[in-house]
């Protein structure tokens, strides 16, 4: 092979080496990431009248502190699903209701979620406390659960998220929450998830006045000493926290 040849096969080989590296390059750029906002519920210092701290636990911790300590891992590279860009929105930020949700409206993620932790009727809660910790009574009122909008533009898509993340918490072992449906009369359309179509009386501000599909997770009940115990810990914030991330890549068929 003269020299003259061989510059040609030189020149050809590192021409088409650039164009396949040009091609991946731009399928890479091209590859979206799919687009979540996930809001811990309820403010730190509430500013307005809309706005409170959530729900007491039976030790006397407020929601809005559950709520942090599960968005928080969010934040962390570590504890985020591939394919997946997320925006996170802490309640110790105090960003009000009103605002999280013109927020969302601007941003128009794929996906709106806001994490909350239950409580019940004060008068459920009193009889509890009275009969004490190792009270029946305290069953009745526990268990984590899913609520989206027939209000919400895209119900069906939040109905999805909703039933493909109770599967997940089923079967990490967490019950599903029948006080709701069953002494508040909220409609559940899947008593053995808790799901909950939360439509007029029992509308929720974030799900019908978000332009994207959203669910509002009630992690677990505080309300409950168990419950509240089970939830403080490490390790069932990151078995939800998985549970979210296993449905993120569920829900928007990430490979
Ligand atoms: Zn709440």
């Amino acid at each position: 092979m003269n020299r003259i040849d061989f510059r040609i096969i030189l020149i050809t080989v590192i021409g088409l080496s650039l164009i396949v590296y040009c091609k991946i390059c731009r399928s890479e750029s091209m590859k979206k990431e799919h687009t979540v906002l996930i809001v811990s519920g309820h403010v730190k210092e509430p500013a307005s009248n809309i706005d409170n701290s959530g729900a007491t636990s039976y030790s006397g911790i407020f929601e809005y502190e559950f709520n942090d300590a599960v968005v928080r891992y969010f934040g962390d590279k570590t504890y985020r699903a591939s394919g997946v860009h997320y925006d996170v929105i802490l309640a110790s930020g105090n960003l009000g209701l009103r605002e999280r949700v013109e927020y969302a409206n601007i941003i128009m993620p794929e996906l709106y979620l806001e994490i909350h932790h239950d409580a019940a009727q004060a008068e459920d809660i009193e009889r509890a406390r009275k009969a004490g910790e190792d009270s029946p009574l305290w069953e009745d009122m526990s268990g984590f659960s899913v609520h989206y909008s027939e209000n919400n533009p895209f119900p069906e898509r939040s109905k999805a998220f909703a039933q493909l993340f109770a599967d997940e918490m089923l079967m990490d072992g967490f019950k599903p929450n029948l006080y709701h449906a069953d002494v508040e009369k909220m409609m559940c359309i899947d008593r053995f998830k808790g799901i909950y179509n939360r439509i007029t009386p029992c509308g929720l501000y974030v799900l019908n006045n978000t332009k994207s599909p959203a669910v509002v997770i009630e992690c677990g009940t505080i309300i409950s000493p168990h419950e509240e115990k089970y939830l403080s810990s490490e390790e069932t914030r990151l078995k939800i926290v998985d549970a979210i991330n296993h449905t993120l890549v569920k829900f928007f068929k990430i490979e």
